[in-house]
């Protein structure tokens, strides 16, 4: 029996998490968390017998409170006693954006399985995560679908039989839309993605192909490759999730239908396989798979997130935090869709690529670009 304690658990992936979790008998939840959706959490609570829950917003975790007789921890402070105290074996954190962060860190320090589909943990916080995952009795197991694919090619072989790792991405809805289209990208249109069916924040990344950038970085943080060894194909079939590349020419590749409980059910898992009964791809019929460079004109801030990564320090914070600022201000009719690049390359080059000393330096390095982000939009931070 392994226990599972979910952070984000009202989002994309947490409800999948519950759901990979209520039909697998070897796990059992044992703590849940999310934001402020008080009445989702105590719901999911009820129903997978859960006595511990965590609120971030104070306010949500006093009607939480209301509702549940159990015990209602709040606070950001909150989170992370959830991610760190109690019995949890994992900490699936599905928290969306560098707020994770902290929890992440934490549910390592305290030596538990850190199933981490909270990708801007390793963007933010690449290096001292990483050292804190070494340091770690616990296991850092990746979510993100392209990182459990790419974990899975490799297996267990050493570092230098892999010459490069490759990352596909489906492109997004405006793959094909010229640039005097995309330049007038609604919202709507930016969250009617292909392929997958997630959160806000996640589907707008994939419509700029930031979160093609995010992924590189956090690819480079979990398998320590260098940047000129990790590619992104567009693939948008979404079929084959990851590749590696072998230092004698063979190409690994690992495939199969969109559906994240595939990479949930291996990260709870690991290293077992557990039955799970998602949709098999049927090659009894016609099936083709199309692979193409991705356009970086008119998705500019996959190169951004590239240059972000390689320039090291707290840059790649920068470009996270300034990133959700401009997603948060698109997704709020404030601005324009190609505003996003924009709005992060000005706040990454103010910032700067100073070496990272510390948590807090990370997380003031983040207040500073959100207040960047803020006074490039022209809101207040
Ligand atoms: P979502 O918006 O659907 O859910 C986010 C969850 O995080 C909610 O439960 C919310 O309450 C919680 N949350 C937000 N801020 C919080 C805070 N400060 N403290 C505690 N909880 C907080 O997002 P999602 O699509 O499920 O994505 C979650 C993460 O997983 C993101 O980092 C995303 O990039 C990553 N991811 C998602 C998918 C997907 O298919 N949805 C795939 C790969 C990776
Ligand atoms: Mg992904």
């Amino acid at each position: 029996m392994r226990s599972v304690a979910i952070l984000g658990a009202t989002g994309s992936i947490g409800e999948q998490t519950l759901d990979v979790i209520a039909a697998h008998p070897e796990l059992r939840v044992v703590g849940l968390a999310a934001r402020s959706d008080h009445a989702g959490l105590v719901a999911a609570a009820a129903a997978h017998g859960v006595d511990t829950i965590a609120l971030e917003d104070p306010a949500a975790a006093a009607e939480a409170r209301r509702a549940f007789s159990g015990t209602v921890l709040e606070g950001a402070g909150g989170v992370v006693e959830l991610a760190a105290g109690g019995d949890a074996d994992v900490v699936l954190n599905a928290i969306v954006g560098a707020a994770g962060l902290a929890a992440s860190l934490a549910t390592l320090a305290a030596g538990r399985d850190l199933a981490l589909a909270n990708k801007e943990t390793l963007v933010a916080g690449g290096d001292l995560v990483m050292a804190a995952a070494r340091a770690s009795r616990g296991r850092l197991l990746p979510v993100d679908s392209e990182h459990s694919a790419l974990a899975q090619c490799i297996g267990g072989v050493s570092a230098e039989q892999v010459e490069g790792l490759v990352i596909t991405a489906s492109g997004g809805p405006f793959r094909e839309w010229p640039r005097e289209r995309i330049e007038r990208a609604t919202r709507q249109q930016a969250l009617a993605h292909p392929t997958w069916s997630m959160g806000d924040k996640i589907t707008v990344d994939s419509a700029t192909l930031m979160n093609k950038g995010l992924e590189v970085i956090e690819a480079h943080h979990l398998f320590g490759l260098g940047y000129d060894r990790i590619e992104v194909v567009v693939h948008p079939q979404s079929i084959v999730h990851g590749m590696a590349r072998m230092r004698d020419g063979a190409l690994i590749a690992h495939a199969g239908l969109p559906d994240m409980r595939v990479p949930i059910s291996w990260a709870l898992t690991y290293p077992d396989r557990a039955p799970l009964a998602a949709t098999r791809l049927d090659l009894s019929a016609p099936l083709s798979l199309e692979f193409e460079p991705p356009d970086l004109e008119r998705f500019p801030c996959l190169a951004l997130a590239r240059r972000a990564g390689e320039a090291g320090g707290v840059a790649a914070c920068a470009l996270n935090a300034a990133n959700e600022v401009a997603v948060e201000s698109f997704l709020a009719d404030a601005i324009g869709f190609v505003r996003i690049p924009a709005v992060v390359e000005r706040v990454v080059d103010a910032v700067g690529a100073e070496p990272v000393e510390s948590l807090d330096h990370l997380l003031a390095t983040d207040q500073r670009a959100r207040a960047l982000a803020a006074e490039a939009i022209g809101v207040a931070a």
